[in-house]
This record gives structure tokens, C-alpha cells and sequence, in this order.
């Protein structure tokens, strides 16, 4: 089945608005024939509305990198999902393992925000993957199909057919220490199963499943090579214009 191939630059928290506009403005030039290939740009939230009407006349979606799951309130500091829409977003990200791990996210507010962008026709790309230590207790899996489990939970199959899936091991996130093509996609091949066991096959199978972790412009191409790999979630290389382009033009 051809599933969409998405590769995502994951600005996180850097650059100053003429940083993030010089970055947008450098990629969007430089963009070659796309192949068909989606590009998403998940700028600081503050950049948000500038990067989205720079990319307006351009192939590129934008996304943030987080939001609440409450529509409106008293909760100080947040974003909700209707501001998010409201923008113009296409995206959310969802559980990056920074939110998980840094910020105390847990799967019951993955879901929570996973539920919440599909109340408001945002696409949830939600990330899983294990720590160090899980995976050297030979619990990758364990851990990858319980993120699942509690993302995708009450979710329906049709809601769950426009999701994304990022699978990033946390101990790849920012490291310079890469998954092999073959670690990466056994556990993509796992990431599948999970999902076909919640819903079925067919609906695992157009499911994107992008890779994350140390992705640069030189390893880009054996862990897209492989079956089961969709593109990638990029963080570092992402940041540069070149390095992005060279990743989103892979293979
Ligand atoms: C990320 O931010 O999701 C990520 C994978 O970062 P890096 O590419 O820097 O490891």
C-alpha cells in the first residue's frame, strides 16, 4: 500500500522569529520536486502564524509542537486545540518524548490530546519510544506497544486512519547516536502490529510511521530504504536550511 511519506523539521525551542523566518524562507526555496513527499514545519508556537503565511503559496504544513486538551480556561501558559486550529495548523505533535519525560506527559494526556485534535480537525503525529534503560531491559516493545495502547485508546479505526506515528527511542533523541535501519525498522515492523491488533491490518498499513532520532542528512538513507519507514521527525537537522533539504530529498 503507498502511504504518505512525510519528513517533519522539529524546531523545538530555538531561534528568534528571524531565525525561524530565514529557516522557513530557505527550505521553501529550495524545495525540489517533493515526490509526493509531505513537509511539515513544527516552529516555536510563537512562530506559528508568520511560518504558516510564509508557507501559504507553498507545499509545506505547519504544526505545533504542543498544546492542552482543554478547549478554554484557567490554565495559564497553555495553548488550546481551537487556538491551534484557529491559526491555521495542520498539525499537532503528541507525546514527543521531551513532553514525556521533561514535562511529566503521561499516555492518559496523550490520548487526552490526541482526542482533542481530532475534536478539531488537527492531525495528532504522536510520538513513541523507549528509554535507554527499557531498551536495555529488552523492553522496547513492551513500552512502544503500551504508548500505543493508551494514545489510540477510544479512538475510533476511522480517526485513527489519519493519524501519523513517530517512532523516536529516546536514547537517539539529540544524541548523534542513530537507531541502525534495522533496529529502527523491526521496531516500526512492531509499531505496525500494535496497530493492527487495536484495528486491523489495512488500517496499520496506511498509517505513517516516520523515524526519529539523530536523523542527518548522511544516515538519512538506510533507514528510509526500508520497508516500513515513511520519513522522518528531525530535530537537530532540521534546523539548518541545507541539512533539511538534503534529508527531504533522501533516496
Ligand atoms: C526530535 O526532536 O524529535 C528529534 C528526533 O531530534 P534529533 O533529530 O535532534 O535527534
Amino acid at each position: 500500500m503507498a502511504r504518505k511519506q512525510i519528513f517533519a523539521g522539529n524546531w523545538k525551542m530555538h531561534n528568534t522569529l528571524a531565525e525561524s523566518r530565514d529557516l522557513a524562507e530557505g527550505v521553501i526555496q529550495g524545495l525540489g520536486d517533493l515526490k509526493g513527499r509531505e513537509v511539515v514545519f513544527f516552529p516555536s508556537t510563537l512562530h506559528v502564524p508568520e511560518i504558516i503565511n510564509m508557507a501559504k503559496k507553498s507545499p509545506v504544513k505547519v504544526g505545533v509542537q504542543n498544546m492542552y486538551y482543554e478547549e478554554q480556561g484557567a490554565f495559564t501558559g497553555e495553548n488550546s486545540p481551537v487556538m491551534v486550529k484557529d491559526i491555521g495548523c495542520d498539525y499537532i505533535l503528541i507525546g514527543h518524548s521531551e513532553r514525556r519525560h521533561v514535562f511529566g506527559e503521561t499516555d492518559q494526556m496523550v490520548n487526552s490530546k490526541v482526542k482533542a485534535a481530532y475534536a478539531h480537525g488537527l492531525v495528532p503525529m504522536i510520538c513513541v519510544g523507549e528509554l535507554l534503560e527499557e531498551r536495555e531491559a529488552d523492553k522496547s516493545e513492551q513500552v512502544v506497544d503500551s504508548q500505543l495502547r493508551g494514545a489510540f485508546k477510544d479512538i475510533s479505526e476511522e480517526q485513527a486512519k489519519k493519524a501519523v506515528v513517530a517512532y523516536e527511542p529516546v536514547w537517539a533523541i539529540g544524541t548523534g547516536k542513530v537507531a541502525t535501519p534495522e533496529i529502527a525498522e523491526s521496531m516500526h515492523q512492531h509499531v505496525r502490529k500494535v496497530l493492527a491488533e487495536i484495528y486491523s491490518e489495512g488500517t496499520a498499513d496506511s498509517i505513517p510511521v516516520l523515524y526519529g532520532g539523530s536523523v542527518k542528512p548522511d544516515n538519512v538513507e538506510g533507514l528510509y530504504a526500508k520497508e516500513n519507514i515513511d520519513g522522518a521527525l528531525v530535530g537537530g537537522a532540521s534546523l539548518k536550511v541545507q541539512s533539511f533539504l538534503d534529508i527531504i530529498s533522501v533516496g
